[in-house]
C-alpha cells in the first residue's frame, strides 16, 4: 500500500500487497474462524501492546506529541539546537504514529468484520492526518533557511546524520515554486484527479461485464478478476470465450476510456511544465533522483532481444499442440502436465529456510527468528484480508500475513515477503529513524531477490524431470510477466506521454494503434493478434499512476543481478548484500544499489536477466523435446 516516499512524512513501511489471485478466493464455508486456528499460525502483537488499552493510552501520549509539534514553528532557523530539536521531535512523532498505525492496521486486517478494529484503523488514519496538517509548515519553513548557515549547521556531529535528508530536501528547490504558484498547483490537485478516477469507478464498477460458459458449463461473469483465472484454465474454448467477453466489455467504452487516459497524461504534463521539467518522464525520475538510462536502457535492452520471447511463444505452440496460431488467451496456462505438490506450513518452512541459505547465516537467522517469534500470520480465515503483505515499522518487528494454502506459489509468496521482512529488519537495526524505509525503487528488489534464490536452490535440488519443467516454466512466466510484459507498457507509458507533450490528439484509435505495434513486435511471427486485443492499452490502471510500470521490469531485473551473484557465491557479493539490506534510505536508490554490486546506470542488469530467461528457456525446451520423445 504506502512505502515511504521523500516527503511523506507519517506514512508506514507497507511493502508488496500482493494482490487477490484465484488462490486466496476461498469458498468461504471451507475458511475456518480465527478461534479454530492454532496459537501458532497466528502472529504475536503483544510485543506491540499487551491489549487494546495499552494502544489507547498510546494513542492519547501520542495525540499530546502532535499537538506540541506546533510550537516548534518559526524556531528551525534560529539556531542549530533548534533545528535538531524539531527534527527529532518530527522522527518521535513519525515512529509513534507508524506504530499506532501498523497495530491498527494488522488487528483489522485479522477480521475486517470486527467493529472496534476498523474504528481503531480510522482513529490511527485521523491522526495521521491531523498531524500532516498540523506540520505542514514544516518543509516550506526548511527550505527558507539560508544555504550558508545549514552547511555550518550540518557540520556539528549531532546535525550530521541528517545531511542526506538535507540533500535530497534541497536539490528539489529549483521546482518548487513562489507561495501563490504553489497555492494554485494545490488548488487544482482535485480536478486533476478526475480523469483518474472515473476510469477506476468505470473499469471497477460501471462496466458491463459479459458472461460465459466455464470449462464445466457453468455460468460465469467475466470481470477482471474472473478473467485472471480463467486464463490459467485448460480448456481453450473457455480462456478464448472469457478473452473476448473481457476484452469486448472494454471496447465498448473505447472512446470514454481514451479520454481519461489522455486527462491522466494531460495531468502529468501539467504538473511537469508547471515545475520546470522538460518531460513527464524527467519529474517522474527526479522524485528519487534516478539518472534518465534506467528508463531507457530497459526499453533498449529488452526491445534487443524480443526474440526470446518470440521463441518462449512458439515454445508455447509446441508444448501446447496448437495446429493455430497462439492466442493471447493461450500466454497464460502452464505448458507441463504436472497434477500440482502440495506443501504443509511446516515443509514451506523448512524449503524456505534451506532456499536462503546462500544468502549467508546472519540473514537466514532473521527469517528463521520470523517463524520462531511469531512475525508470520499463516492461515485465511473468515473475515481476514486477502493476499499478503510484510508490515514492518521501527519500533516493532516485521509481520508478515499470508493465506497459505499449500501450493509452489504460495512457497513463493513467503519467501517473498521475509524478502521484505529481512531488509525491514536489518534497516531498523541500523539506522536511525529519519532513514529506517528504503527508498521506492529499491523496495521489491530485496523480496524478489530472496525470492529468486529460493526458486534457483529449489529447482537445483529438484531432479524429477516433469516437475523440473513446471518450475522452470513457472520461473520463465514470471520473467515474462514482469520484464517483457512491463517493458512493453513502459514503452506505452513514453508514447502516450510524449502524445501530450507534443499536443497531439489522443483518440482511441491513436493509442490503440501504439499498443497494437508494440504487441506485434513483441510477440513474433506465431503469434495471432486478435483485433481486440487492441484495448489492452486502454484498461491498464497503472497508467494512471505516472510513469509507474516500468519499476517492475527494473526491480527484477536488479534483484536477479543480485541473485545471481549470490547463487554464483561471488567473492564479496554476500558481504556487498548485507550492507544493501542495513543501508535503509539513508542513500539514493541508484548509489544503494551499486552498493549490492548493480549498476542499473548501465543495461548490464536487463541484459544479464535475459540471459537467465534464454538458458531456463533452453532447458525448457529441451525437457519438453525429450517427454515428447519419450511418450
Ligand atoms: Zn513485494
Amino acid at each position: 500500500m504506502i512505502i515511504r516516499t521523500k516527503l511523506s512524512d507519517a506514512a508506514w513501511r507497507l511493502a508488496c500487497l500482493t494482490l487477490i489471485t484465484m488462490t486466496t478466493l476461498l469458498p468461504a464455508a471451507t475458511t475456518p474462524e480465527r478461534s479454530a486456528i492454532e496459537e501458532r499460525h497466528k502472529w504475536d502483537l503483544t510485543p506491540m501492546y499487551a491489549n487494546q488499552a495499552a494502544w489507547d493510552a498510546h494513542y492519547l501520549q501520542v495525540e499530546q506529541q502532535v499537538a506540541s509539534f506546533a510550537r516548534r514553528k518559526g524556531t528551525l532557523g534560529k539556531s542549530a539546537a533548534s533545528l535538531l530539536a524539531a527534527l527529532q521531535h518530527r522522527d518521535d512523532i513519525n515512529v509513534q504514529l507508524e506504530k499506532l498505525g501498523a497495530y491498527a492496521m494488522m488487528r483489522k486486517d485479522e477480521d475486517m468484520r470486527v467493529p472496534a478494529s476498523q474504528a481503531a484503523s480510522q482513529r490511527s488514519q485521523t491522526l495521521e492526518v491531523k498531524y500532516g496538517e498540523a506540520a505542514a509548515w514544516f518543509q516550506p519553513e526548511l527550505l527558507q533557511i539560508p544555504d550558508a548557515r545549514l552547511r555550518k549547521w550540518l557540520q556539528q556531529a549531532d546535525l550530521k546524520v541528517y545531511a542526506h535528508f538535507f540533500d535530497d530536501l534541497l536539490r528539489s528547490r529549483a521546482h518548487i515554486l513562489s507561495p501563490r504558484e504553489e497555492e494554485l498547483l494545490a488548488m487544482a490537485g482535485k480536478a486533476t484527479e478526475v480523469s483518474s478516477e472515473a476510469f477506476s469507478l468505470l473499469s471497477n464498477t460501471e462496466l458491463r461485464w459479459r458472461t460465459v460458459k466455464d470449462a464445466e458449463n457453468r455460468d460465469v461473469e467475466i470481470t477482471s478478476s474472473s478473467y485472471v483465472q480463467a486464463m490459467y484454465s485448460k480448456d481453450r474454448r473457455y480462456r478464448r470465450d472469457a478473452f473476448h467477453a473481457l476484452y469486448g466489455s472494454f471496447q465498448e467504452v473505447k472512446n470514454t476510456l481514451a479520454a481519461t487516459l489522455a486527462g491522466a497524461m494531460q495531468r502529468d504534463w501539467y504538473y511537469s511544465k508547471a515545475r520546470r521539467y522538460d518531460t513527464s518522464l524527467a519529474r517522474a525520475l527526479d522524485a528519487e533522483n534516478l539518472p534518465p538510462g534506467v528508463y531507457s536502457n530497459l526499453l533498449q535492452a529488452v526491445d534487443g532481444r524480443r526474440q526470446l520471447l518470440h521463441r518462449y511463444v512458439a515454445l508455447k505452440k509446441k508444448a501446447l499442440g496448437l495446429t493455430d496460431q497462439v492466442h493471447f488467451y493461450d500466454l497464460y496456462v502452464n505448458l507441463v502436465d504436472v497434477s500440482e505438490r502440495s506443501y504443509t506450513f511446516d515443509q514451506a518452512r523448512d524449503l524456505v529456510l534451506e532456499g536462503v541459505k546462500p544468502f549467508g547465516p546472519d540473514y537466514v537467522a532473521v527469517m528463521q527468528k520470523a517463524f520462531d517469534s511469531r512475525w508470520i500470520d499463516v492461515f485465511a480465515n473468515q473475515g481476514k484480508r486477502s493476499g499478503a503483505y510484510n508490515m514492518g515499522t521501527y519500533l516493532s518487528a516485521p509481520y508478515v500475513l499470508l493465506n497459505y494454502q499449500g501450493t509452489f506459489n504460495d512457497v513463493s509468496t513467503l519467501a517473498h515477503e521475509l524478502g521484505h521482512a529481512t531488509q525491514s529488519w536489518f534497516s531498523r537495526e541500523n539506522q536511525p529513524p529519519v532513514y529506517a524505509g528504503y527508498p521506492m525503487f529499491t523496495a521489491e528488489v530485496a523480496s524478489t531477490a530472496a525470492e529468486i534464490v529460493f526458486k534457483q536452490s529449489f529447482l537445483d535440488r529438484t531432479r524429477d524431470p516433469k516437475e523440473r519443467a513446471f518450475l522452470i516454466n513457472q520461473m520463465l512466466e514470471d520473467m515474462r510477466g514482469t520484464i517483457f510484459r512491463h517493458t512493453q507498457f513502459a514503452e506505452f507509458d513514453l508514447a502516450a506521454h510524449s502524445l501530450a507533450e507534443k499536443g497531439e490528439p489522443m483518440t482511441a484509435e491513436a493509442l490503440m494503434k501504439i499498443g497494437h505495434d508494440i504487441n506485434v513486435r513483441y510477440y513474433g511471427p506465431e503469434f495471432a493478434l486478435d483485433p481486440v486485443l487492441d484495448v489492452e492499452s486502454l484498461r491498464i490502471p497503472h497508467y494512471y499512476r505516472g510513469y509507474y510500470v516500468y519499476r517492475y521490469a527494473d526491480s527484477y531485473c536488479a534483484a536477479a543481478a543480485i541473485a545471481r551473484r549470490i547463487i554464483r557465491q561471488e567473492p564479496g557479493a554476500r558481504e556487498a548484500w548485507m550492507k544493501f539490506l542495513k543501508t535503509g534510505n539513508s542513500r539514493y536508490a541508484i548509489d544503494m544499489l551499486k552498493v549490492a554490486g548493480v549498476d542499473m546506470t548501465t543495461p548490464k542488469p536487463v541484459e544479464d536477466a535475459l540471459a537467465l530467461f534464454e538458458q531456463l528457456l533452453l532447458e525448457l525446451e529441451q525437457l519438453l523435446d525429450r517427454q515428447q520423445t519419450a511418450k
